[in-house]
């Protein structure tokens, strides 16, 4: 037997896919609201116009997953005062780079002199105290569960190799209790498509208390149009069945019980502890912070960065589109004020913000 052409296989698959959405829509027989967490889902939906896709009566919002917008405006603000700290360099994803402050951002800061560098992993950051010992090296570290380990995993690396030269300034989000925070906010949402690439860390089983305290499904689901299709489809399926737990498209990645092996490695560097989020406000247990024997390599005690009262950004409603309660289009300053060349908020800037991509993808 001959396989079809992939386009065609695909097509084929998108076809059965529409349909079988379809009615599993008409058994639910009432408007849904389906929140997709992750930010690489947002621009898997807009990317693949899967929106036009879906039967009317499902609808898809955006939720607090993308890492650079729900780092706080607090912990923006502290990280351009950092960065400002003489003689210091600081390493960070490109994402934040351009994440505004109220009055700069870190790409201001490096036009203006600041030694600031995009890397792809801490472990440039790493390499890089090493290489020149003389040289104070700063790591920001924002993600979720799936960056988290490799931050960890470079901490244990610096602390067994007496890394004087090296600290991070900590700010990891974990993403269920966000979950829990969109809830009780008040946002109406009738199933979570959850990140594949955190669920592969954390397991599927870690949505199952929110699941049945909220009577709500969970379908953990990989990143192409097709898988989020079929995760949407799964979902749908759940609630005309009545059906709520914690459900796995993505089985060619998440596995039971998750990577206990990256879990492990994060609980070795980092304790949880409460975090601030954009939108969100301070979440209990919803972060991670360096455990004691690690808290030598903190940026903030190190450099005796000051706590500042977190302002919000003028005309902002990041907040809102993170929380899922409006579409970046409700937002009064996008496509006007707001653009990815003239972004006034992060969801505008960041390759995962909601806002970025309803304006790429419409
Ligand atoms: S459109 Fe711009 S200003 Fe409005 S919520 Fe999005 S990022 Fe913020």
């Amino acid at each position: 037997m001959t396989c079809p052409p992939f386009e065609e296989s695909v097509a084929a698959r998108t076809r059965h896919m529409r349909e079988r959405l379809a009615r599993a829509a008409g058994a639910v027989g009432r408007h849904v609201r389906v929140m997709e967490v992750c930010g690489t889902h947002t621009h898997a939906i807009g990317r693949g116009g899967l929106r036009a896709m879906l039967p009317g009566n499902v609808e898809l919002v955006s939720g607090p997953g993308c890492p650079v917008c729900v780092t706080s405006q607090r912990d923006i603000e502290r990280m351009l005062v950092l960065a400002r700290h003489p003689g210091l360099t600081v390493c960070t994803f490109g994402d934040m780079i351009r994440v505004p402050g109220i009055t700069s951002s870190l790409e201001r800061e490096r036009s203006a002199g600041a030694d600031i560098r995009v890397v792809y992993s801490p472990v440039e950051a790493l390499a890089l105290a090493e290489r020149e010992p003389e040289r104070e090296v700063a790591f920001l570290a924002v993600g979720f569960e799936t960056t988290s380990p490799g931050v960890a995993s470079v901490l244990l690396q610096a602390h067994g190799r007496a890394v004087a030269n090296l600290s991070v300034y900590a700010s990891h989000k974990l993403i269920v209790p966000a979950m829990h925070a969109v809830l009780d906010g008040g946002s109406r949402i009738d199933g979570f498509v959850t990140p594949g690439h955190v669920s592969v860390v954390i397991g599927p089983e870690a949505y199952e208390a929110l699941s049945t305290q909220y009577s709500i499904p969970c379908v953990a689901t990989g990143f192409e149009p097709i898988d989020v299709l079929e995760g949407i489809g799964m979902l749908l399926e759940c609630m005309a069945e009545g059906r709520t737990g914690s459900f796995v498209q993505y089985t060619r990645a998440v596995k039971p019980g998750g990577n206990r092996r990256a879990w492990d490695t994060l609980l070795r560097a980092f304790e949880v502890a409460d975090a601030e989020w954009r939108g969100l406000g301070a979440i209990p247990s919803s972060g991670l912070r360096l455990k004691p024997e690690l808290r030598h390599f903190d940026a903030v005690a190190r450099y005796a960065v000051p706590d500042i009262e977190p302002v919000d950004l003028p005309g902002c409603r990041c907040g809102d589109v993170l929380k899922g309660l409006i579409h970046p289009p409700e937002c009064p300053l996008f496509r006007t004020a707001c653009t990815p060349r003239n972004p006034i908020g992060p969801c505008m800037v960041s390759s995962e913000g909601s806002c970025a991509a309803r304006y790429r993808y419409g």
